[in-house]
């Protein structure tokens, strides 16, 4: 079946015992068995609840996996991820990363004797010279955030395969619905579904597909062994939000692209950072792995200054100043005092996240308001 249809009804049955057509959230932590030991495969909550199953179940078919799992949070799903690894064990991670991910990465991850190389991948060939003996795995990110870089997939997968690493890609930005990582070859996609999976900025949560058996297991394992599960009002409220991730996304898209050219031709604009733009970097790349461009787009202000920045992020009315994304509102924030603010600040600028650069989430409001709602905090001197 095709996408909308599964964003609908995948992994969801009406209700056995009343016939409910929506999953039931069932707010339980343990199951009643027949015997010690005889029950129907649930036995305690933090293992397995049926709100959570089906969400699971959803989620796999719109990512084209055989397995997901769903997690208290992106990070708790990540977390998880690198738990796979044994201290010694080697990364390369994308440079320009979500700044959580750089934190547990760097402040939690490093500490337990994992050791991360941040690369810039837009050549994925660069990759190559940091790979050793000990990799294990590759973290990638694309879009990027919020410099909106996109790394090749296909090419991060044909060289994990041949040095037998793990490819994760964090498919938050893109969504199912614009690109499906484990078609081109990952090994793992993760989601923070707080942001275009739940869309309504309203639940926190993660998740992880895979079609790896094993590596399923394990993440299974680990999950019920250190407890990063969501509960089920959460899970109910992501189920509810994938029913209209396409339209959702369609919207986003389309305000997307609205925007970025108008921030283009804005004589007050230095830099838009945006895939659909023809003269993109990996424009081509961008092509040939998402459906669409989506609704995330930064920039830099002439001059370059933090004050002017700082003063268009709190000018705009429609758009909140707020961190996150992905949700149905439009959201302006500023990486290098919010999202980013965790990696030091000559890490960030050699990656290219300057003081002056603002990020967008474009949200499905009127496109004519939210444009009158930037001219307007642009204006603003
Ligand atoms: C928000 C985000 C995360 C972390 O997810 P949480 O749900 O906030 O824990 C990870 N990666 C990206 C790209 C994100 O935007």
């Amino acid at each position: 079946m095709k996408f909308a249809t599964r964003a609908i009804h995948a992994g969801q049955e009406p209700d056995p015992a009343t016939g409910a057509i929506m999953t039931p959230i069932y707010q339980t932590s343990t199951y009643v068995q027949e015997s010690p030991g005889k029950h129907k495969g649930y036995a305690y909550a933090r293992g397995k609840n049926p709100t959570r199953v089906a969400l699971e179940k959803c989620i796999a078919s719109l990512e084209n996996a055989k397995h997901a799992l769903c997690f208290s949070s992106g990070q708790g799903a990540e977390d998880t991820i690198m738990k796979l690894l044994r201290p010694g064990d080697e990364v390369v991670a994308t440079d320009d990363l979500y700044g959580g991910s750089y934190r547990m990465f760097t402040k939690v991850f490093a500490h337990y004797g994992i050791v991360f190389h941040f690369v810039n991948m837009q050549d994925a060939q660069d990759i190559r010279k940091h790979i050793n003996s000990k990799t294990k795995l590759l973290w990638v990110e694309t879009p990027t955030n919020p410099l909106m870089k996109i790394i090749d997939v296909r090419a991060c997968a044909s060289i994990a395969k041949e040095s037998g690493l793990m490819l994760v890609v964090d498919n938050t930005f893109a969504s199912p619905y614009l690109q499906n990582p484990l078609d081109l070859g990952a090994t793992m996609v993760m989601h923070s579904a707080t942001k275009y999976l739940g869309g309504h900025s309203d639940v926190v949560m993660g998740a992880v597909c895979t079609n790896d058996e094993k590596i399923y297991e394990e993440l299974a394992f680990i999950t019920n062994s250190c407890g990063p599960v969501p509960g089920p009002m959460d899970s109910f409220l992501v189920l509810r939000g994938l029913k209209t991730l396409h339209v959702r996304m369609q919207a986003h898209c389309k305000n997307g692209k609205e925007i970025a050219h108008f921030l283009r031709q804005h004589p007050r604009i230095a830099k838009v950072h945006w895939p659909g733009f023809e003269d993109h970097p990996n424009h081509a790349i961008a092509k040939s792995q998402m459906r669409d461009f989506g609704g995330m787009i930064s920039f830099t202000m002439k001059g370059d200054s933090m004050e002017e920045a700082f003063r268009m992020a709190s000018s705009t009315k429609v758009f909140s100043l707020a961190e996150s994304l992905g949700g149905v509102e439009s959201l302006i924030g500023h990486p290098a005092s919010m999202t980013h603010a965790s990696i030091p600040k000559a890490e960030r600028e050699k990656s290219g996240v300057s003081d002056s650069l603002i990020r967008l989430s474009v949200g499905i409001e009127d496109v004519e308001d939210l444009i009158g709602d930037l001219k307007q905090a642009l204006d603003v001197k």
